[in-house]
């Protein structure tokens, strides 16, 4: 029996083991794949503190894990299929059969890239359409490549790709970027960096070498065009990790979890921490502090009901 499982080994979640296990909570921490989460993925992370001259997403994830585990925190691989509730214990099943007892648990899945849905996107999906500059970006040197969307992600990872690619289109469905200032100035000086505004894609297409073009309409004046490049990064938000929980803790619209400023959701003892949860900001900074108020609640909980 756990006092404490964690879902999901993002930022949130491995704070949240952090505090757990050094309130001496019996704490397991479940992730699908590695540690990290999306910030395994990225790059350069220049905007958390205490990294002044910024840091690589995989070595912080690597550190953030290895300051957990230091007092305690296990961790598992494997993927949550369901989670039952019986007199105030609750039981986590996982896809191998593999079942666990906990007091508490903590979710913090994080959230999937968003896909278009267009043609072409499975199909070429390895073959040139990617989700991750970091992991795919180096196959593309001196290559034309599209960015789809105007956010952070697809700004910071635009910039990114220009290391390799001789030129990045940035295909925004507005005439303005989401993403931060800082980022917006970078990439109208980058010379690499197209802005094509306005803009959706509507098909991709390509050959058995992998992508070839990409057909994209003007929303303002209805016009087709086709861009031919070898590579389609995809970087139009996120859909948040809820599926598996099955009507188990309430959920906006959207599909977030709705929590209380103690990060607790409509299910007494379980919580929520990071970007799975219904904010206004989603950053590792402020995943981290999420991690931390969850750790401490759940700390709370057990406290007052076991
Ligand atoms: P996001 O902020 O939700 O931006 C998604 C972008 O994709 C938007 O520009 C959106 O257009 C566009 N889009 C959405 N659906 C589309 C579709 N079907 N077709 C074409 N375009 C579409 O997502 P994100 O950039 O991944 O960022 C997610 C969160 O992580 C944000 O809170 C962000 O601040 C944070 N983040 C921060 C950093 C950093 O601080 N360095 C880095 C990465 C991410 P509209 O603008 O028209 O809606």
């Amino acid at each position: 029996m756990y006092d404490t499982i964690i879902i999901g080994g993002g930022p949130a979640g491995l704070t949240a083991g952090l505090y757990t296990s050094r309130a001496r909570l019996k704490s397991l921490l479940i992730e699908k794949g590695f540690p990290g989460g999306q910030v395994m993925t990225t790059e350069w992370v220049e905007n958390y503190p205490g990294f002044d001259e910024g840091v690589s997403g995989a070595e912080l994830s690597r550190k953030m894990e290895k300051q957990a585990t230091r007092f305690g925190l296990e961790i598992t691989q494997g993927s949550v299929i369901d989670i039952s509730i019986d007199d105030n214990i609750k039981k986590i099943t996982l896809e191998d059969n593999n079942e666990y007892e906990t007091k508490t648990i903590i979710l913090a899945t994080g959230s999937n890239p968003r896909l278009l849905k267009i043609e072409g996107e499975d199909t070429y999906r390895g073959r040139g359409v990617s989700y991750c500059a970091t992991c795919d970006g180096a196959f593309f040197k001196d290559e034309q490549l599209a960015v789809i969307g105007g956010g952070d992600s697809a700004v910071e990872e635009g910039l990114f790709l220009t290391r390799f690619a001789e030129t990045v289109y940035i295909i925004h469905r507005r005439d303005r970027l989401r993403a931060t200032k800082i980022l917006q100035e970078r990439a109208f000086a980058n010379p690499k960096i197209k802005l094509v505004w306005d803009s959706v894609p509507e098909k991709i297409a390509g050959d058995d070498s992998g992508v070839q073009s990409l057909h994209i309409k003007n929303v303002k004046t209805g016009e087709q065009s086709r861009l031919d490049i070898r590579g389609v990064f995809i970087y139009a938000g996120y859909n948040p990790n809820t599926g598996f929980l099955k009507g188990l803790v309430s959920l906006n619209e959207n599909n977030y979890i709705i929590t209380g400023e103690n990060m607790s959701t409509s299910t007494p003892g379980i919580f929520a921490a990071g970007d799975v949860r219904e904010k206004s900001l989603k950053q590792i900074a402020t995943a981290v502090g999420d991690g931390a108020t969850a750790g401490v609640a759940a700390e709370k909980y057990i406290e007052e009901n076991f």
